[in-house]
């Protein structure tokens, strides 16, 4: 994949990692709503974004603080038939239970200071909803597996020669 360039808008994933120690001593039930506007975030050594938006709400429980959001993302990826980027727009819906107690088997746990890393979450959301990986137009027509050309922009006759061995052979005779 491609990386952004050095002077890109592109900010790291430590603005992910957000300050909740606020809400530690704070009754139960207590909300505090937020948003994310970012124009552009690495998530991940596997995963930049193009824009994260949305409204994000945490909540004390007995537990631990419930992460709850609605977040709209443009994922950057390259498209697996052609490998061109691409950036595709999802919505994310969260909602998590960030547990004080770090020793039972939750997945994700509120950090020293109160602080809850989303980065790790954002990143199991965004890949899991696209598994199966993105194409840059319904219609796209991949790369030729022997010379490499990309079909959506250029033509090769290595399937011409596939439908004739022959001619294959002829022409390798002929080199
Ligand atoms: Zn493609
Ligand atoms: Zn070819």
């Amino acid at each position: 994949m491609d990386k952004p360039p050095h002077d890109s808008p592109y900010v790291h994933s430590r603005v992910l990692k957000i300050n909740a120690g606020f809400l530690l001593g704070s009754g139960l039930g207590t909300t505090n709503d937020s948003r994310f506007d970012f124009p552009a975030l690495i998530v991940s050594d596997d995963l930049i974004l193009e824009h994260l938006h949305g409204p994000l709400r945490m909540s004390r429980t007995t537990e631990g603080i419930l992460v709850q959001a609605q977040l709209e993302a443009g994922v950057v990826d390259e498209c697996y038939r052609c490998l061109d980027r691409v950036t595709k727009p999802v919505t994310i819906q969260i909602e998590e239970l960030f547990t004080f107690d770090t020793t039972r088997t939750s997945e994700f746990s509120v950090l020293e200071d109160g602080v809850l890393d989303l980065a790790p979450l954002l990143r199991a959301e965004i890949l899991i909803e696209n598994a199966r990986g993105f194409l840059c137009r319904p219609d796209c027509k991949g790369l030729c597996p022997t010379c490499g050309t990309n079909w959506n922009y250029n033509t090769c006759t290595c399937a011409d020669e596939a439908v004739d061995p022959r001619l294959a052979s002829l022409r390798k005779f002929l080199e």
